[in-house]
């Protein structure tokens, strides 16, 4: 490791002790970062990125909740806002029992330079609480998400923090905040993102994380004269950002192969098409259901508590959780072919997996990029509920598909290396700098 490199993590180490996830996306933006800050050195002096790995509030509260026996239960809230230099802190809530405060400061650090990759207005921040929606009546899941915003409402606003989903946080959990903070605060504001199409929700937004990572598979495609059509695709995850990935991957002609969740993968060779999709996305969004059951459905393998990474494919997308590919999975993927991985999910690639990817110089998209069209059309749904207009679907896509362009110029401008584009450079730097310049026009603040 660069000495400079090492020096730096073992100040965050020693600042933030046991937190493994934290330290590792820490480790990755400054290993891009320290060679461009030592050319560059008014970032150097103003201390940016020491600034920068530490959070401005970290907010952890009690969210207690009655279940359906009439038991008590108790989960952790947290929320962390993380930088506010370019706007209000945005990011997603996370519902899962492994949350803990190394898990969403990792998130929130990740958030704030995909959100200056955006090019809107928005700040990094994230949250969530250990709490498990799986298994739990809606009933559950409405008082949880009652007491949780009972607490957080007095930590956000439209125009101070702004949360949207996550793992665990759909559509229905977003509702039951929404309305919790409206009654609390007797106001009807764009507080939340992701929000339903009724109650000032944006077209595409529930689409366009996992349309925006095929979006950004596509954009790096390009860049070398070919395209997803025709490619098999390997998709993990069955949630909000695989089903779309999936849709989008169908759409330009690619074949995806491969979903999955915390059990294990189906692997469908002849495609998952739409109808196979609208199946999984009753079974995941409403019944609720296990992936397993696509497979005793269409008769296809089920891999009980594997990883999709050994099956051949072209493109990997891998779209639901932190260190999800490993270095022998990655290795693994090169063997058989692939050509493309594009991050659906945050950090889902282990520092070794993009050591390997790198060095093979495939067209790697860090997350940070490659999954940054949620947070994006979240960015326009702000804007729509602060014109109080909604925008149509085309409108929303068509901006959706400029920024993911956008972001892939910003990567391709800051992460050339001769004929190698690496977007993990790119990404992070391309991030930085306009958090750094506002950051020092702004003082020592
Ligand atoms: P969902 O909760 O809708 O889906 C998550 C999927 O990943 C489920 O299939 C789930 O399986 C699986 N999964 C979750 N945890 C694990 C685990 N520990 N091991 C194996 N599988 C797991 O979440 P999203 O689709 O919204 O999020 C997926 C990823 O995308 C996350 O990394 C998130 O941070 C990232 N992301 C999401 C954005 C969004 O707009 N939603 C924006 C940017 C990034 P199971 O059902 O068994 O739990």
């Amino acid at each position: 490791m660069d000495p400079r490199v090492e020096e730096f993590m073992a100040q965050i180490t020693a600042k933030n002790p046991g937190e493994g996830e934290f330290h590792q996306a820490v480790q990755e933006v400054a290993e891009s970062l320290i060679p461009y800050i030592e050319e560059n050195p008014k970032y150097k002096h103003a201390k940016i990125l020491e600034r920068i790995a530490e959070p401005e509030r970290v907010v952890m509260f009690r969210v207690p909740w009655l279940d359906d026996k009439g038991e008590i239960q108790i989960n952790k809230g947290y929320r962390i806002e993380m930088n506010s230099a370019i706007g209000p802190y945005k990011g997603g809530l996370r519902f899962h029992p492994t949350v803990n405060l190394s898990i969403l400061k990792f998130l929130a650090f990740e958030q704030v330079f995909k959100n200056s990759l955006t090019t809107l207005p928005m700040g990094g921040g994230k949250g969530g609480s250990d709490f498990d929606p799986k298994g739990k009546s809606d009933n559950e899941v409405m008082r949880f998400c009652q007491s949780f915003m009972t607490e957080l409402y007095r930590h956000i606003g439209p125009n101070t923090d702004v949360p949207a989903g996550d793992i665990g946080v759909g559509g229905r959990e977003i509702g039951y905040l929404f309305g919790q903070y409206k009654r609390l605060k007797n106001e009807f504001t764009g507080v939340l993102t992701g929000k339903g199409i009724q109650y000032g929700g944006s077209l595409i937004r529930p689409e366009a994380t996992g349309f925006g990572a095929t979006y950004f598979a596509q954009e790096m495609l390009e860049a070398e004269g070919d395209g997803i059509k025709g490619k098999k695709v390997a998709i993990s995850g069955s949630g909000n950002v695989a089903q779309f990935a999936t849709q989008k991957v169908n759409e330009m002609g690619g074949k995806v192969i491969t979903l999955s969740d915390s059990g294990g993968f189906i692997h469908d060779p002849n495609g998952i098409d739409q109808e196979k999709l609208e199946y999984v996305m009753e079974l995941k969004n409403i019944k609720r259901g296990r992936i397993k059951e696509y497979a005793e459905k269409y008769g296809v393998e089920y891999h009980e508590g594997k990883r999709p990474w050994s099956v051949t494919c072209d493109i990997a997308l891998p779209c639901a959780t932190q260190n999800e590919i490993n270095e022998d999975e990655a290795k693994t993927l090169i063997k058989n072919g692939c050509r493309v991985v594009s991050e659906g999910a945050n950090m889902p690639s282990t520092p070794e997996a993009i050591e390997v990817f790198l060095n093979n110089k495939i067209l790697f998209g860090p997350g940070k990029a490659a999954n940054a069209g949620g947070v994006s059309v979240s960015g326009l749904e702000m804007t729509q509920n602060s014109m109080r207009l909604p925008w149509n679907r085309d409108e929303v896509d068509k901006q959706l598909q400029q920024i993911m362009k956008n972001i892939h110029h910003t990567c391709q401008k800051y992460g050339k290396e001769g004929d190698y584009i690496n977007y993990v450079k790119g990404a992070n730097i391309g991030g930085f700098v306009k958090v750094a310049e506002a950051m020092l026009a702004q003082g020592a603040v």
